[in-house]
Parts: structure tokens; C-alpha cells; sequence
């Protein structure tokens, strides 16, 4: 006889989504193009446009293409983005990273 056994904890974990994640890019080749200088992803906007030459990580709002610096950085500038525009998922402009960030609900996707 074979049943099926859910596999309770991997689904939900699967699943820890949003509908904000959902409607959001996952290949990065979707992504809305940077903006400013589209080819540019190695300086956040904000910071350049006040003389701040201090970031630690870069993230894009998959809403506009906006590049900003991350939470570890004094200015926080993608989460004021976050704030400013109500624009939800960011994902990480860094080399080799695709994760994403959902502001609203706090899940990574
Ligand atoms: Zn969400
Ligand atoms: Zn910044
Ligand atoms: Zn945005």
C-alpha cells in the first residue's frame, strides 16, 4: 500500500512566500533595469547624490530598478526607498546574489 506523507515542515518552508514576492521577478534577467545608469549596479543613487561615500551593500527595488544601500550602511537608503515610494521587494544588487526581500512582510524569497 502507498500513501502519501506530507512533508510538513520542507512545504512550509517552501512556501514562506508573499503575494508581493509572488508578483516580484525571480530571474534576475526580469528585473526592471537599474536606474540612472542602467549598467551601473556599484554605487547607491542616494548616496551619491548627497556625497556619501560609506555603503556596505547595494539592493534593488524590483518595482523600479532603484539601487540603494542596505540596512548595514548608515544611510539605509533601500529602506527609506521602501518607505518613500511603498514599493515591497528589493533584491540584492551584490555579485552572485539573487535573493529577495520583502519589506511588508519581512520574508526573504
Ligand atoms: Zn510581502
Ligand atoms: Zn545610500
Ligand atoms: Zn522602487
Amino acid at each position: 500500500m502507498h500513501r502519501l506523507i506530507p512533508r510538513r515542515e520542507a512545504r512550509d518552508t517552501a512556501l514562506a512566500t508573499c503575494d508581493d514576492l509572488s508578483a516580484a521577478p525571480t530571474d534576475p534577467a526580469d528585473d526592471p533595469p537599474a536606474d540612472e545608469d542602467p549598467d551601473d549596479l556599484t554605487y547607491c543613487r542616494d548616496c551619491r547624490a548627497i556625497g556619501e561615500h560609506n555603503w556596505a551593500h547595494l539592493r534593488k527595488c524590483l518595482t523600479c530598478g532603484h539601487v540603494a544601500c542596505c540596512d548595514s550602511s548608515p544611510r539605509k537608503h533601500a529602506t527609506a526607498h521602501f518607505h518613500a515610494s511603498n514599493h515591497p521587494v528589493m533584491r540584492s544588487a551584490e555579485p552572485e546574489e539573487t535573493w529577495r526581500w520583502c519589506y511588508v512582510h519581512e520574508l526573504i524569497g
